[in-house]
């Protein structure tokens, strides 16, 4: 009888679920009311689909107890269950057998498009056009809750400075500006004006914190990082996260300063709950709970549960560890049962936001399954966004775009007919083979007036590929030269694809050497014998170190993995129906050994301006400090001029405002963008300060011949700095200004605070 009067409050109060803040306080709370301790415990776990792993017989032992769980009320949460009718068996069992049914939330990696696949995110933030990264997201929103889901795993915000990290694919690149505006535009693009749609869901900023810091660049390593970088470089992007709404964060495998941050009090609960009022839930990255014990910070699962849950993680990702002990913990009094009551009131509230109680079927309907998924208008942004994110490295001899006088074209390269690549790391739900090629978008855009030899001299990775395995690259197989060299010869100009394939960027892929695996570079060097027009496509998800190519190739373009229109959206360049206008978000070293390297650093005591570069006795003996390509940096069809750079005044005080202009001219012969960028430097300062911050950046068009005055704003937002503590301060002294169209070629200014 207890039962189903339960069943029946809970009813009453799912009907009547109200829409404003007090009510949905109400509504969570008094459920909490309803919930026996193991049910509240219950609420905190996350288990994956054993479905996909073990066919639609759950025969596994944990497949067995998984459902033992489900029916009893003890997972408040299921990833990777994805499809309408997936997700809604998986919620029918919870909701129709536990004792108050409270329905599942179903998350799900939804990265860079779910099932139309957009450019992995380090190439969309070399757009610098946020716009488009909330378009993005917002259509990944829609197919992935047209598939039943709730929320994605997704905006990965790692400010990412070590390319060696194979994760850096998954970020905004290294500058935590860029990345905050990235972090904001993304995660309102998931979630859009409001969770409880069927067309957005809920959005998880993460790795919560400094993951992309790992020691050697090596995945899930340990992180040694002062208060000061933490604060200033690490933080920004999850700070705009939160002031962006966004629902959930997902705390990250690395220890820092040996405490691993699934422990971190600090992070959690004192600065992310409290100082930044974040009302949503943490979750924990995969077992990153259990991983505690291989760190060394905790003896057994029991005390891993007692110190995240302790430390403010929320909800246990396939930990085991909190289904298994937080009850007993609870009950001997070593965990308050108030911290496990604000976890369940965090969750039930992204639950309740999410319109979960209304219908906890809502996100099931196989019609907008049909209808929502892979559209016309979907790969039509993908094209359009695809074609933003590229950036123009090098285009000497005029060789792009391709002339009408050209009449062949080789195009050669393990990547060039590739399908699959363009799709990178973390594709969801995409198609195997669902990219448009190099090859098939250069076929179509000179539509047979152009002759087209393709051939691939020779592959890059051979054997299996997929996420969960590791590419074995071709180091031997030569046999494909020839015939490379035979078209290179017989053509008026080479496209050369190389890079990286899909899988040799992401969670797990860490290298030591940032050169173009197997025998890429080789085959560069015979075709170069007999063609010097080559046009060099990169595709990859990491910065690259190639200078003979840089040196020789006339032509490069960065066209990294673009998603589902990557070959369109390349030949829209190659032909010149666009004019590329990305800019690189990420410095590309010209050897590894000068990782981690990064536009904002500091200053040694032997700066540039007073010694040359070759006798800093900070410099490399084998190799200049500088980058191959600067952050910033990228050319395009036209050319932009920057002059007059004005401020509104000299002087202002702490709390002040100025406003900078400057006015770029198109002095070449073709429409263009131009990403306008605005450094500044804080000269003297208590704990000193980098030699260039990025503190603004507007994309402009302009004609042949048009000027545009483009106007900055600097406030005590982008003027101070966090003390190591974290404090925030806006420090008077000398400060310079720096506007340019990348991080090195720019125009100067002073002025200061007083
Ligand atoms: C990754 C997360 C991801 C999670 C779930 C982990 O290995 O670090 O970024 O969201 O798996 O798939």
């Amino acid at each position: 009888v207890l039962f189903f009067l339960l069943i029946l409050i809970c009813a009453a109060a799912c009907k009547s679920q109200p829409k404003d803040e007090s009510e949905e306080s109400e509504f969570v709370e008094s459920l909490l009311k309803e919930m026996t301790l193991e049910e509240k415990v219950g609420q905190l776990n996350q288990f994956t689909s054993r479905w996909e792993m073990t066919g639609p017989t759950p025969d596994s032992e944990n497949a067995q107890r998984l459902s033992e769980l489900l029916k009893s009320g003890m997972v408040g949460s299921m990833l990777n269950v994805v499809g309408a009718e997936a997700t809604r068996n998986a919620q029918k069992i919870v909701v129709e057998n536990s004792r108050l049914g409270i329905p599942l939330i179903f998350g799900y990696d939804v990265i860079h498009g779910q099932k139309t696949i957009f450019p992995i995110p380090l190439a969309e933030a070399a757009s610098w056009d946020p716009e488009l990264a909330r378009l993005s997201a917002s259509i990944a929103a829609k197919e992935a809750a047209a598939n039943g889901l709730h929320w994605t795993f997704a905006p990965m915000v790692d400010v990412g400075r070590d390319a060696r990290w194979g994760r850096v694919m998954e970020g905004a690149g290294e500058d935590s500006y860029l990345g905050a505006k990235f972090a904001e535009a993304r995660v309102k693009g998931f979630q859009g004006d409001s969770l409880n749609s069927v067309l957005t869901v809920a959005a998880c900023a993460k790795h919560f914190a400094a993951y992309a810091f790992s020691e050697s660049g090596r995945d899930y390593n340990a992180v040694d990082i002062g208060g000061e970088s933490l604060h200033n470089v690490v933080l920004p992007p999850f700070k705009a996260a939160v002031d962006a709404g966004v629902a959930t964060f997902m705390n990250s495998f690395n220890t820092i300063d040996g405490l691993p941050s699934t422990a971190n009090p600090y992070l959690q609960r004192e600065l992310l709950k409290g100082k930044w009022g974040f009302d949503g839930f943490v979750v924990s990255d995969w077992n990153s709970v259990g991983e505690m014990i291989a760190h060394g910070a905790a003896a057994n699962l029991k005390e891993c549960a007692e110190k995240a849950i302790t430390a403010g993680c929320d909800m246990d990702m396939e930990g085991y560890a909190y289904v298994d002990y937080l009850t007993e913990l609870v009950n001997n009094g070593e965990v308050d049962v108030k911290l496990i009551n604000d976890a369940v009131l965090r969750i039930l509230r992204v639950k309740y936001r999410l319109g979960l109680f209304e219908d906890p079927y809502k996100y099931c309907s196989e019609e907008r399954e049909k209808n929502n998924i892979y559209t016309k208008e979907h790969l039509e942004a993908s094209r359009r966004i695809a074609r933003e994110s590229i950036v123009l490295l090098k285009n000497e001899k005029k060789l792009l775009p391709i002339s009408n006088k050209v009449k062949s074209i080789a195009v050669i390269g393990p990547l060039a007919d590739d399908k699959d690549t363009p799709l990178g790391n973390w594709r969801a739900r995409a198609e195997n083979n669902s990219a448009v090629s190099l090859l098939e978008g250069i076929k179509k855009a000179v539509a047979g007036d152009v002759e087209v030899n393709y051939t691939k001299g020779c592959d890059l990775a051979i054997g299996g590929r997929k996420f969960s395995t590791y590419l074995k690259v071709n180091e031997n197989d030569r046999s494909g030269f020839s015939e490379a060299v035979r078209f290179a010869a017989q053509s008026d100009v080479v496209v050369m694809a190389i890079g990286e394939d899909a899988f040799m960027s992401g969670e797990g892929r860490s290298v030591t050497d940032l050169k173009l695996k197997g025998l890429q570079q080789e085959l560069f060097d015979q075709v170069y014998k007999v063609n010097k027009n080559i046009i060099i496509v990169l595709m990859n998800g990491r910065p690259l170190v190639m200078p003979e190519m840089v040196e020789k190739a006339p032509a490069m373009i960065e066209a990294w993995h673009l998603g589902s229109q990557a070959g369109n959206a390349i030949a829209d360049i190659l032909f010149g129906k666009y004019n590329p206008s990305g800019k690189l978000p990420i410095s590309f070293p010209r050897n590894v050994g000068q990782v981690p390297i990064y536009y904002n650093h500091k200053n040694t005591g032997r700066p540039l301006a007073k010694y040359p570069e070759d006798n800093l006795w900070s410099n490399y003996m084998d190799s200049p400090n500088s980058p191959q390509f600067p952050f910033g940096y990228g050319l395009s069809f036209t050319s932009f001029e920057y002059a007059d750079l004005m401020m509104d005044s000299r002087e202002i005080a702490q709390d002040g405002k100025l406003k900078v202009k400057v006015v770029v001219t198109n002095t070449g012969a073709v429409k263009g963008k131009e990403v306008v960028q605005l450094y500044i430097r804080d000269e003297v300062a208590t704990y000193a300060r980098p030699v260039k911050e990025l503190k603004g950046f507007q994309k402009i068009e302009l004609e042949p011949g048009e000027s545009k005055v483009v106007e900055f704003e600097l406030t005590k937002k982008e003027l101070g700095y966090f003390f190591p503590d974290g404090t925030y301060v806006v420090e008077p002294g000398n400060f310079k200004v720096f506007v340019g169209g990348n991080s090195v070629d720019v125009l100067e200014g002073d002025f200061s605070i007083v």
